[in-house]
């Protein structure tokens, strides 16, 4: 029987041309932001709001924190509730939990995203979302908005996975008030950790330099608003540091330039995979609309039985392939479910309950190619032939 044997986390190298901007950031000694002039942060911050079309960019030192940075910018505080999906990562919950206040989590549709019915249900209940595009599924963004601007709901976008996604051509990250990207190793660009975050409103913006840590040098931010929109907000906020370095901003300038070629380049190794398992029985791949860009960096399966999923999976992990089940009953890897979270609150969310069930994911990464998506595809339709046929 065929083995597939590449590794699922293995990551492409960096390039080259940032290993040499990272050297000279190492000779220079100057490795905080605010003492290094140029900046390669500040250069960072100019280059991706120019590509995101944002007014103002903050680098931080990973997603987490721009989450948290964002929610205290909008004055979120101990006991505010805070909207957010009841699937996504830890790092979500964990941000709003982080600054005191309490996940309320609506649940999410057969297509992975945020079940609009519920958001409307439960949309009295906080005046912030946390969105989260969790695998890179975009939810309907004009109907989203709709229901939040009818409510005075401010949105953050959770955008972890779609870091250079968009819907109907508006990137991903600037439907909301303000957008949060992560650039951890497994993620879009591979800094080790960090985060950027951007808004067009110039307030957020001084609140949130100023809450990351800039002393007196704010004005070096690459899209710093005007001295008189710091001067409402100096000293009102509280340092919480969680800036970038130079390294990383160094390590991330060329792979930010990029990252459109290697969008194009998961999205055919997803293409790829979504064919190769479109004959399988017992299993369906989540539909994609047409308004939406995605970023193919993984790829998941509804397995139409539950009860047959932990064979399913064995049978593909016995054969190298590692499919990621979001309904076991303890979080392994970078698996998470609602019931996991212990600091919050208990949900009632049968919808997604029966959708975590049957969820399975894989990663997609670069170091993948059309050979390696064949075989994956081969196994996977052998073993569900086995298991789910
Ligand atoms: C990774 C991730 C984050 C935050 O990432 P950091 O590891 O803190 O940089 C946020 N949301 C989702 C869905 C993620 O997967």
């Amino acid at each position: 029987m065929d083995r597939f044997t590449k590794s699922f986390i293995r990551q492409e190298p960096i390039p080259e041309e940032a290993i040499e901007a990272a050297t000279r950031v190492l000779r220079s000694g100057a490795l905080h932001r605010y003492g290094a002039d140029p900046s390669e942060v500040a250069a960072l911050e100019v280059a991706f709001a120019a590509q995101t079309g944002a007014a103002h960019a903050l680098a931080v030192a990973s997603g987490g924190y721009a989450m948290g940075c964002a929610l205290r910018a909008l004055g979120v505080g101990s006991g505010d509730a805070v909207l957010t999906n009841a699937f996504t990562l830890a790092p979500v919950p964990g941000a709003i939990a982080a600054v005191g206040a309490r996940p309320v989590l609506v649940e999410v549709t057969e297509d992975l995203v945020l079940d609009l019915a519920d958001l409307e249900a439960k949309a009295g209940q906080a005046r912030v979302l946390m969105l989260s595009h969790m695998r890179g599924h975009i939810v309907d963004m004009p109907a989203l908005m709709a229901i939040c601007d009818a409510h005075g709901i401010a949105v953050v976008e959770d955008c972890a996975h779609t870091m250079g996604a968009a819907w109907d051509g508006h990137p991903s990250g600037r439907w909301g008030k303000i957008g949060c990207y992560s650039c951890q190793t497994y993620k879009h660009v591979n800094a080790g950790e960090g985060g950027l975050i951007v808004t067009d409103d110039a307030d957020l913006a001084a609140r949130m330099i100023l809450l990351s840590g800039s002393y007196m040098l704010y004005a070096r931010n690459g899209t710093a608003p005007g001295e008189d929109v710091f001067a409402r907000h100096k000293g009102l906020m509280p340092n919480v540091s969680g800036r970038m370095d130079e390294l990383r901003a160094a390590i991330l300038r060329p792979q930010i330039r990029d990252l459109p070629q290697q969008v194009a380049r998961w999205n055919a190794l997803y293409r790829a995979l979504e064919d190769g398992f479109g004959g399988a029985p017992g299993l369906r791949t989540i539909p994609r609309p047409q308004a939406e860009a995605y970023v193919g960096s993984s790829i998941q399966l509804l397995v139409d039985d539950a009860r047959a999923v932990p064979d399913f999976v064995a049978g593909c992990a016995a054969r190298g392939v590692e499919w990621k089940w979001f309904g076991g009953d303890r979080p392994v890897g970078f698996t998470s479910a609602h019931r996991h979270w212990d600091y919050v609150a208990p949900h009632d969310l049968p919808r997604t309950d029966a959708i975590l069930c049957r969820l399975i994911d894989l990663r997609v990464p670069l170091t993948f190619d059309a050979d390696d998506c064949a075989l994956i595809a081969r196994i996977v339709t052998e073993e569900a032939a086995q298991h789910l046929g």
